[in-house]
């Protein structure tokens, strides 16, 4: 495998826990979703996303809403329960990790600044998310 496809396959996770996590703060669509995980780094083509929330739709994780916006059906996904205990497990698991890979970062900082209390990097509140204008 190469490196890029590696890094791909890697991100496909994250990017999934992503729309997860949004589906689960309010109704999201494809060029909504598109936006946001540009704004985090990720870029994914329609042709790239639209199949990954049909997989979540399709293992019960989220579930379809269509609203006509501007007089065309524009698809809404939303997060079930099941999605959401699979946002929970994966949750435990970020923490997991997180709290792991991020251990010597944070070591390293304590002893360079000599305070007892480092924020891990990355800490800092979610921004407000910028919407795509509609279309
Ligand atoms: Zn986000």
């Amino acid at each position: 495998m190469t490196h890029n496809a590696m890094l791909r396959e890697f991100f496909l996770g994250f990017i999934k826990i992503h729309i997860l996590h949004h589906a689960g703060e309010e109704p999201v669509y494809g060029l909504a979703l598109i936006a946001e995980l540009r704004r985090h780094g990720y870029e994914l083509s329609p042709g790239t996303l639209y199949p990954v929330l049909h997989q979540l739709e399709k293992a019960g994780y989220l579930r379809r809403l269509n609203r006509v916006v501007g007089g065309k059906v524009r698809k809404y996904y939303l997060l079930t329960g099941r999605g959401g205990e699979a946002l929970g497990d994966a949750r435990a698991k970020i923490v997991e990790l997180v709290g792991e890979i991020l251990e010597p970062v944070v070591r390293e900082g304590r002893s360079r600044s000599g305070r007892s209390r480092q924020q891990p990097r990355g800490s800092e509140p979610h921004r407000s998310h910028k919407r795509t204008p509609e279309r």
